[in-house]
């Protein structure tokens, strides 16, 4: 039973939600979870806490080229199970062998040891030798790492990413609707034999009883939405045994327009750039996606008209075909929570561009797939406006209001009630140097658009592995990646206190 494919009672169907032919079917709610957690813990976790972070960093290398060498494969199941555009799928699937790839060189500058220090350590005595160093290690338990519909190949491969270099196995729990990707995902990273017994599961359909078998040396590291990052976060054996949750939730994340940038420059087209590519990009189904866009000074009508003319090239249809664009949303229940919030913004502000969403898709049966086509609406006031900051919309939908100055657009763009970023567009160091101090706290992550950096950016929406993602509020008040950042979730900070000679010899193993 252990190391083999288990499959429970069928629970589910996979679809492809441009065309809603079926495409598999998901077992769940397995009796033997308790064996999974009990083989991750005992086999995968002493495994992988006797090697070295240098050992586990090629472990990782090994992962990130075998996703690669898997790419058109992976897809292709994100193009039929997804709804995805090849270009939307390659942001998944490169995103994903591209964050294996820096924490296997991570791994590598870390070197020969197994545990991480932070600082010189202290002095606590009258002399040196009595002294104090703060380690990081290991967790002796299980990472399950839960995660969204929109990223299954890099929603996995981030944070397997930063728990098998920390030395904790993990147990995936992808979301079921686009599971094909992450199932397949996982296939891939054991065909490779570089992933000790044990070190690498997935669990895919219902999760059964899997949070009452948690404990304090086991990690929750969730990605959904606020709703059910509540219920997880309160489960009544999380919270007893206080096992360690981290919650990358929903998010507003604005744009920022600063009253310096005007058409024609560098800076107002990776404005526009941007902006277009988070409404449209995944169909607008991404965490970082812009949603809210304020426009300091003047110039809110040429912003819409710019916008506008973008949307207007964007082709909707069934994303297997090369002209297509913009693809499905990923569910029938996505399709109506989107429509649902259309509907809401609509009675607050105005569609200049998009209606209600209704869309004739190309190369799609009548009557079939999640489509959902690009909607940008305006609103005179955006201080007025409740649903605008209130409701994520997780679709291709986004509103323009206008602002007068820093002090105004950093107001309006806290009432998101915290983010995963706020980008914000100017070359005025002034304008940016307030904005940054009114929204630094609500915010992981502030991008800086210029036009210094106009070229080289992958824009707000990207995840880079080297910064922080996560972020206050609303957002879950989560942090993953940043780096080595991105290890402590999966290790216990302990303080070492005594001689110093002694602490060294311990610490070097
Ligand atoms: P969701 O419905 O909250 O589901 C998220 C995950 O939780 C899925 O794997 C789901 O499994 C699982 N789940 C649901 N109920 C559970 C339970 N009682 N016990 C254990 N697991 C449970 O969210 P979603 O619709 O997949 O994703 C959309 C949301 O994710 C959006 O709000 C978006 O903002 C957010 N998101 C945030 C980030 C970020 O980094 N902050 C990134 C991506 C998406 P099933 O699919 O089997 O129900």
């Amino acid at each position: 039973m252990i190391g083999e494919w288990i499959a429970g009672p069928v629970a589910g169907k996979l679809l492809n939600p441009a065309t809603e032919e079926v495409l598999a079917e998901v077992g769940g709610g397995p009796a033997s979870i308790g064996a999974a957690l009990k083989w991750a813990r005992e086999r995968g976790g002493t495994a992988l806490r006797v090697m070295t972070f240098a050992e586990r960093g090629d472990m990782l290398r090994t992962l990130s080229r075998a996703v690669h060498a898997h790419r058109d494969e992976l897809i292709g199941l994100a193009v039929a199970n997804g709804g995805n555009t090849r270009s939307d799928a390659k942001f998944d699937i490169d995103g994903a062998s591209g964050t294996l790839a820096h924490y296997a060189d991570l791994g590598a500058a870390l070197g020969a040891t197994r545990v991480l220090t932070k600082g010189d350590g202290t002095q606590l005595g009258r002399s040196p030798r009595f002294w104090g160093q703060h380690v990081r290690v290991a967790r002796a338990g299980v990472a399950v790492l839960v995660n969204a519909f929109n990223f299954p190949a890099w929603g996995i491969a981030e944070k397997a990413a930063c728990a098998l270099l920390a030395g904790m196995p993990i147990l995936a729990k992808p979301a079921t609707a686009t599971a094909h990707v992450a199932h397949r995902l996982v296939e891939i990273f054991l065909a490779t034999g570089a992933v000790p017994p044990g070190a690498v599961q997935i669990l895919v359909g219902p999760t059964g009883d899997l949070l009452d078998q948690l404990g304090g040396q086991d990690v929750l590291a969730f990605t959904g939405s606020s709703h059910t990052a509540r219920l997880l976060r309160g489960h009544a054996r999380i919270v007893a045994e206080s096992v360690h949750v981290n919650v990358e939730a929903d998010s507003l994340n604005a744009a920022v327009l600063g009253p310096d940038v005007g058409p024609g420059t560098p800076t107002w087209d990776l404005f526009v750039g941007d902006v277009a590519r988070d409404i449209t990009q995944k169909t607008g189904q991404k965490c970082t996606a812009i949603r809210r866009i304020f426009v300091c000074g003047e110039r809110a009508g040429a912003v819409k008209e710019a916008l506008a003319e973008r949307l207007a090239a964007i082709k909707v249809g069934d994303p297997a075909r090369d002209e297509v664009t913009m693809g499905p949303l990923s569910t029938a229940q996505q399709r109506d929570d989107v429509r649902a919030g259309i509907a809401r913004l609509a009675a607050e502000g105005r569609a200049i561009f998009g209606g209600d969403g209704t869309v004739a898709p190309i190369g799609v049966p009548s009557g079939k797939g999640f489509f959902v086509g690009p909607v940008l609406f305006e609103v005179d006031s955006g201080h007025d406006a409740r649903a605008l900051h209130a409701d994520e919309v997780f679709g291709p939908v986004a509103t323009v209001a206008p602002c007068v100055d820093a002090a105004d657009a950093g107001a309006l763009v806290r009432r998101g009630g915290g983010g995963l970023v706020c980008s914000a567009y100017s070359d005025d160091r002034a304008f940016l140097t307030q904005l940054v101090g009114e929204i630094a706290p609500y915010h992981g992550r502030i991008y800086l658009g210029s036009a210094k950096v106009a070229g080289q950016t992958p824009g707000p929406g990207t995840a880079l592995p080297q910064l922080l993602h996560g972020g206050p509020g609303r957002a879950g008040g989560g942090e993953e990646l940043g780096g080595l950042v991105g290890l402590g979730l999966y290790m216990q900070r302990t303080a070492l206190e005594g001689d110093k000679a002694l602490i060294e010899a311990v610490v070097k193993g």
